[in-house]
């Protein structure tokens, strides 16, 4: 029987990535910033409608320089939500600092804007939200609270890539932005991540963060990493933008298909697209709401059919058996009823119309009691 997963990754012609690939064997320059890694990094900035851009190896290491940056003090507090990918938690405690989970929006999952201002403490330096499926975060609302504390906001954008909101390319608010490029997301380059941000002085602390810190060949001033995307990374990411707007454009067939099967069903919630956004179409979430079946037989009743659907997100992070009891945590009873009751579909760009159908039916019970 034939396995569908959550994701399938986006591969450009196996010939267009060698003639893409070809050129680094004359330069055997492999990476540090070569000239596949500089091409890459205009044409995102150029598609992302972005002042700067910063390449990584994957967007967690993106994420995690990115707060080394920002060079906060030991122990001091950053407001995120745990309905996330352990990768925005995990940022910041290898940090050294403390998550102050906040709970999300009922609405679209992402933080809740009204409570955030009762999780500052005298510690709090930053808010770290996250475009949870690619849906917008209220980023006005948070960027006047990140004024009236003085606070840095660094959004977690792994599944926002060429979201647009108002107009603008999606990593222009706050202070920075991660895309994750991993290959099941959106986009990918197979792993690979960037950060943009709007000050040019953090991208020159970012790039020496990447590169084990080293500032010049006899001075390395700072604890840094290796972070670095090579050449034929980047050359994948190439070929890959080359096609992400028909890619954006079949995703948006196979949600019309789930949208015009599950609208209107008693207990199933589906996303619903805010007209300021230009969306992605990354993820196709539902939320059971006193629905027949329950989500988690739902997930059984389809992996007995070989989907392979996730339950995105749970657990919570700070469920996780890492951080249980390690930090007290604020009362986010919407964030687990969401985690209780979501489901994320397959969703991908050659999904058919038929396998989806499909899907519909198993979770609408068709030839079930
Ligand atoms: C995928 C993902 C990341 C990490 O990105 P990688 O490129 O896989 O390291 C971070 N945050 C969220 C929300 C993600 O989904």
């Amino acid at each position: 029987m034939k396995r569908i997963l959550v994701a399938r990754s986006s591969m450009p012609a196996l010939s267009e990535y060698v003639d893409e690939i070809r050129s680094l064997w004359d330069s055997h320059w492999l990476t540090n910033m070569g000239e596949k890694h500089e091409q890459f990094a205009k044409e995102l900035k150029d598609y992302l409608s972005v002042p700067y851009i910063s390449l990584f190896c994957n967007g967690h290491m993106g994420l995690e320089l990115l707060i080394q940056a920002m060079d906060f003090p030991a122990g001091s507090e950053i407001i995120t939500t745990p309905f996330t990918f352990a990768s925005t938690t995990h940022a910041i405690v290898r940090n050294n600092l403390v998550p102050v989970f906040c709970d999300i929006r009922e609405d679209n999952f992402t933080i809740d804007s009204c409570k955030i201002e009762e999780c500052i403490t005298e510690k709090t330096v930053a808010i770290l939200p996250v475009h949870v499926y690619g849906n917008v975060c209220d980023v006005e609302g948070i960027e006047r609270i990140a004024i009236k504390y003085g606070l840095k906001v660094l959004y977690d954008a792994a599944h926002a890539f060429g979201v647009r909101y108002k107009e603008k390319g999606i990593g222009n608010y706050g202070d920075a932005s991660m895309f994750s490029f991993h290959a099941t997301k959106v986009f990918n380059s197979i792993e690979g991540g960037g950060v943009t941000f709007k000050e040019e002085r953090i991208g020159k602390r970012l790039y020496q963060l990447k590169n084990f810190g080293i500032r010049s060949e006899e001075i390395i001033d700072a604890v840094g990493a290796n972070g670095k995307m090579n050449e034929f990374v980047a050359a994948m990411g190439i070929c890959n933008l080359r096609h992400i707007d028909e890619e954006i454009e079949k995703r948006k067939h196979v949600y019309e298909r789930y949208v015009k099967n599950l609208k209107g069903v008693n207990g199933i919630k589906i996303p619903i697209q805010n007209t300021d956004v230009l969306p992605n179409f990354a993820y196709f979430p539902i939320v059971f709401e006193g629905y027949r079946f329950d989500r988690n037989e739902i997930y059984e009743s389809l992996r007995n059919e070989n989907i392979y659907v996730r339950k995105y997100f749970y657990p919570l992070t700070n469920e996780f058996e890492c951080y249980k009891k390690l930090f007290d945590t604020k009362q986010i009873p919407i964030a687990h009823n969401i985690s209780n009751h979501v489901l994320t579909l397959p969703m991908y760009a050659d999904l058919d119309f038929t396998d989806v159908d499909k899907i519909c039916d198993i979770i609408l019970g068709k030839g079930r009691a």
